[in-house]
């Protein structure tokens, strides 16, 4: 059984630890977009097979693997690719 976004339907791609949330890429950039003290919450990937929580996290108004900018995010890129997580 997946888990679901818990704002749509859609599998959830991520967990945010401040909002007690697990969200979905679209949803995320919904929610962490509004300011910038949303924008500051830690999010946790999770695992596209499993589902659990994977050791990679970031913040930011969008946490997409498409947006790069920062170092970790372009490391983040880098394994996005080499684990095969989708959009
Ligand atoms: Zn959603
Ligand atoms: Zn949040």
């Amino acid at each position: 059984m997946k888990k679901k976004c818990e704002l749509c339907d859609s599998p959830a791609k991520m967990y945010c630890d401040s909002d007690r949330a697990s969200l979905c890429w679209d949803c995320d950039a919904r929610v962490h977009s509004a300011n910038f003290l949303v924008a500051k919450h830690m999010r946790t990937l999770l695992c596209r097979v499993c589902q659990s929580l994977t050791p990679w996290s970031g913040s930011g108004p969008k946490l997409s693997p498409t947006v790069s900018g920062t170092l970790r995010l372009t490391m983040w890129n880098v394994k996005t690719v080499v684990l095969g997580f989708d959009k």
